[in-house]
């Protein structure tokens, strides 16, 4: 099979399969992306924002056949991959519409003579790394804020969503996009290598594993490019004595198996208090139990297959190996039978820092519960994790949310609610959960120049 191909993962069928470039073809895109560059972030600011609007527009209009080829390529059920697809073009009508606010000058109160102000600039040709689990939505944080700004884009996507990327370049073509400004790129590992090498090229963003960060990260050291860094997450949602134990049930099984649990933000470490312990247990097995498995084309489907085979064997080696050790499954737990990478809601307890599923990821429809005696026992396993992404925090106590907050090693908390993205809400982690934030101006800024222009 070639590197770049779509694998049905209800049937594990190899549907299409692509040719990656050569090198010569990578470095002629580089070259293309610069001279892009050249007339693409002098043109003017309404120029830019009309073309998101129209990208914004085309996936509105696209949205079913996007949504479909989601569900073919890794497996989102159709209903969510819909939703997908809307935040996606909301992102781009995001940056349109305030493009002109966001980009104004910043003008600062300063002690000498003269006037300061901050001027945010673009800095040339970048390079997006992206994974499968959000194909459009991941891509959307990354080209529109940059398109915006005025940088030009190469982005290499997930192996296994070849159609989605290339379905992305067209439409920022029929949006259009002048020739170089956007361009798919269906690399190797040593061309993204060759790219972030070469002096064209200003800056990399990658979101994906911590494994392929660090890889990507250390190229940007070497070649002291800038680069966003947005990996994976284990996130704590704490169930504390006064929460609404209900609405916490929901929230949490909403956050796990959304997505076949296949997200950086899942709730995948539940810490419930134990005055909560036995009302929460039965109102999450209720709940869960509603994520039942069947065709991601199919509009009632809640749970879809895994992306992947291999995405499912790991998935259930940390099952199994937690299990071995003593973990309690009080729900799925197995490989069901028949094809593709199907794997069932699944709910553990008893889970100890011994196990692997204490502290890897669980990149799939497993939620962990934890049993806590009190509200520093919740922080502090919450904390005991190599990750810092976002977080959830169930109470209908202030004081206690406001403690928690302050306490949570992680990017971002969501009080009472799981972490939902959104175009104007700073997106991003602390930790092995990466470097850099996306969305809202924050995201703006991090590919910028932040040119100092003072007057005398
Ligand atoms: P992955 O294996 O790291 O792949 C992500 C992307 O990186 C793919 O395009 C992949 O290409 C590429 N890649 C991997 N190693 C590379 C290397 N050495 N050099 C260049 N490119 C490389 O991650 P995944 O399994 O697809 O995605 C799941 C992970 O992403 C999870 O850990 C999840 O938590 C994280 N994630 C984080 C966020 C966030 O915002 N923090 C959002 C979504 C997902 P190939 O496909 O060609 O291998």
């Amino acid at each position: 099979m070639k590197k770049y191909a779509t694998v049905d993962p209800t049937s594990g069928i190899v549907v299409q399969e692509f040719d990656t470039m050569t090198d010569s073809e990578v470095a002629a895109s580089l070259k293309r992306s610069y001279k892009a560059y050249q007339s693409w972030h002098a043109k003017d600011l309404a120029e830019r924002c009309a073309l998101l609007q129209r990208i914004a527009d085309l996936h509105r209009q696209h949205s079913i056949d996007l949504a479909k080829l989601m569900a073919l390529e890794m497996g989102k059920p159709i209903s969510q991959a819909r939703t997908e697809v809307e935040l996606s073009a909301a992102i781009f009508e995001y940056y349109a519409t305030s493009g002109e606010q966001l980009l104004a000058d910043e003008e600062l109160d300063i002690a000498g003579a003269g006037r300061a102000l901050v001027r945010t600039a673009p800095i040339g040709p970048l390079l997006g790394v992206m994974p499968w689990n959000f194909p459009y939505y991941q891509a959307a944080r990354f080209i529109a804020p940059n398109l915006l700004l005025g940088n030009t884009i190469l982005l290499k996507h997930a192996s296994n969503c070849p159609q989605q990327a290339l379905r992305i370049e067209d439409i920022i073509r029929a949006a259009g996009a002048p020739d170089g400004v956007y361009q798919n790129i269906f690399a190797t590992s040593g061309q993204v290598a060759d790219l972030i090498a070469s002096p064209e090229l200003q800056g990399v963003s990658l979101t994906g594993s911590e494994k392929a960060g660090s890889a990507i990260g250390a190229l940007a050291g070497q070649h002291l490019k800038k680069c966003v860094l947005e990996l994976g997450g284990s996130d704590p949602f704490l169930v504390l004595p006064s929460a609404d134990v209900d609405k916490a049930a929901a929230a949490a099984a909403a956050g796990r198996f959304g997505n076949a649990g296949q997200a950086c933000t899942s709730s995948k470490r539940l810490i419930v208090d134990s005055a909560n312990w036995d009302s929460f247990l039965d109102a999450f097995l209720a709940k869960a139990a509603e994520w039942q498995i069947g065709d991601p084309m199919s509009e009632d489907t809640r749970l879809g297959p895994m992306s992947s085979a291999q995405a499912r064997a790991e998935l259930a080696e940390q099952v199994d190996d937690a299990v071995a050790k003593g973990a309690t499954v009080h729900l799925g737990g197995y490989i069901p039978e028949g094809r593709g990478s199907f794997y069932p809601a699944t709910v553990l307890s008893g889970v100890t820092p011994d196990m692997r599923a204490y502290r890897e990821e669980l990149f799939g429809p497993v939620a962990v519960l934890h049993r806590v005696n009190s509200v520093d026992e919740a922080i502090a396993l919450a904390n005991d994790s190599p990750y810092g992404l976002g977080s959830a925090v169930f109470t209908n106590d202030d004081k206690q949310a406001a403690y928690v907050t302050d306490r949570l090693e992680v990017g971002m908390v969501g009080i009472n609610t799981t972490i939902k993205s959104a175009p104007d809400l700073p997106f991003g982690g602390v930790k092995s959960s990466g470097i850099g934030r996306e969305l809202g101006k924050y995201g703006l800024n991090e590919f910028a120049n932040k040119k100092l222009v003072r007057t005398i």
